[in-house]
């Protein structure tokens, strides 16, 4: 079949790779100049099943509105998030415990089934993503270590490999950790990791496209055509920060399927031909420096991917370079850059790891998750002949890319997919309370 994936992010990409092994002709249309450019550029890149969970959860609300009194607050409200108010009610009505828990199993069981397709693409082509094993959860204070104790048994009942260390067994995993910060415990699962999502989407692109792949870059396509949904029409795209390219004529092709993977641009897309997807970008920043010689000379910086539980903040080592991410705004802008939120960045990357990455050649970044209200994306057939949805990754978009995509091919080619998908489809979302 003639297949046309909308979006080149990293579930655009390992959609466009799982249709071409099937067989099919598969084109890629990315409004961007490459693939990765938009919320797969400089995420965590941290990959632990275990640890994939919605956000929409029992107790999550009261949570939220008590840290953002805080000068480091994990959520914060920008700019019209009066915007987001369906969104938000749609959020609550997903935060019991039935339709949290079954959430959560949906999640998780991509999670690991995505892993297992991950490592089986990167061994079958050998490929270095800067990959590294092990994730380890700081818990700096005694209450931490008490409220973390419903997770691990959550871990513990999916059949996570989850260890508790004392401080000192959290050092010997991660010698680099400043003793001078207060450390409780940590959680430890040693067979989570971290991986560069670009880089890995880069290599897959390489991959794909001796396979059959063909790319339309700087392109944008135009919402669908409710008389004509597999007709598309893109033209060149304006680049967003000037005027480097002039749009032109609309070009159009007929596909035999579409698959929509661009991420919060979906719903505009969608939405002429009738679907209602409630989208938000719910933005974090990441920055991202060259480990200093000195640090990596004498250990001092990370292993690999940590999680400083208090602030929400993520700190992985990808390659030669130390990256610390997190932080959720819900409203506001792509282009504003908040400074309380990158000073959390700091202060984190400061209290654990003090003086291992070179500040001076930072890179700053700020996206947009592309986030549905419930917590798990949707993978499978749109109530439209033809058009397929994959998107609404949220906060584990490159943790569960690879067996979305796996999975959606399954069902485009008519095969029962390898795990249970009835969470993940569409029609939930008219009712995100209802756990069955
Ligand atoms: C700070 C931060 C940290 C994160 N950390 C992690 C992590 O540790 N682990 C994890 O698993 N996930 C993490 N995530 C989430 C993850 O990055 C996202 O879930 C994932 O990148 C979403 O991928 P995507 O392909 O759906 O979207 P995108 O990467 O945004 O791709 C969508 C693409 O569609 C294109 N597009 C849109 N509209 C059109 C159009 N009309 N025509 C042509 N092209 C179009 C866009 O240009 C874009 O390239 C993090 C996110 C953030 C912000």
């Amino acid at each position: 079949m003639r297949i046309a994936v909308i979006g080149a992010g990293i579930v655009g990409i390992t959609t466009a790779w799982e249709l071409a092994e099937d067989g099919h002709e598969v084109t890629v249309f990315e409004r961007r100049s490459s693939i990765a450019e938009e919320t797969s550029f400089a995420n965590a890149g941290v990959i632990a099943p275990g640890y994939v969970t919605p956000w929409a959860a029992p107790g999550m609300p009261a949570k939220v509105l008590n840290g953002m009194l805080s000068t480091h607050a994990a959520v914060r409200f920008g700019r019209g998030v009066w915007r987001c108010l369906p969104w938000i009610r749609r959020y609550l009505a997903a935060c019991s415990r039935p339709v949290h828990e079954a959430n959560r199993r949906a999640m998780q069981a991509l999670a690991r089934y995505s892993r297992e397709r991950l490592d089986s693409i990167a061994a079958r082509h050998r490929l270095d993503y800067e990959q590294a094993q092990g994730y380890l959860v700081l818990l700096r204070h005694e209450r931490d270590l008490e409220r973390a104790q419903g997770g691990i048994r959550l871990l513990q009942e999916v059949g996570t490999t989850v260890r508790v260390l004392d401080a000192a067994a959290c050092r010997a995993v991660e010698p680099g950790l400043n003793p001078d910060t207060p450390l409780r415990a940590g959680l430890h699962l040693p067979h989570d990791g971290v991986g560069n999502c670009r880089l890995f989407a880069h290599q897959l692109r390489a991959l794909a496209q001796p396979a059959g792949v063909s790319f339309r870059f700087g392109v944008e396509v135009m919402p669908l055509d409710p008389a004509e949904p597999m007709h598309l029409r893109w033209r060149n795209s304006v680049h967003p920060m000037g005027t480097s390219q002039m749009p032109t004529e609309l070009q159009e092709a007929r596909f035999d399927r579409v698959v929509l993977c661009a991420g919060v641009a979906a719903a505009r897309l969608a939405h002429a031909v009738g679907l209602r997807l409630p989208l938000v970008p719910v933005y974090g920043y990441s920055a991202t420096m060259p480990m200093r010689d000195s640090a990596a000379t004498f250990g001092q910086g990370p292993n690999s991917g940590l999680m400083d539980e208090r602030y929400k903040v993520a700190i992985t080592r990808l390659g030669q370079q130390i990256r610390v991410a997190g932080s959720a705004e819900l409203g506001g802008q792509a282009d504003h850059m908040a400074v309380a939120a990158q000073s959390t960045l700091y202060k984190v990357l400061q209290d654990w790891f003090p003086g291992s990455g070179d500040v001076s050649r930072v890179r700053l970044w700020k996206g947009g998750r592309p986030m549905l209200p419930d917590g798990p994306p949707v993978v499978g057939a749109a109530p439209v002949a033809g058009l397929w949805l994959n998107l609404g990754h949220g906060s584990s978009g490159w943790a569960l890319s690879c067996g979305s995509a796996r999975l959606l091919a399954d069902r485009i080619a008519g095969r029962q997919p390898a795990i249970d998908d009835t969470r993940l489809g569409y029609e939930r979302l008219s009712n995100p309370g209802r756990p069955g």
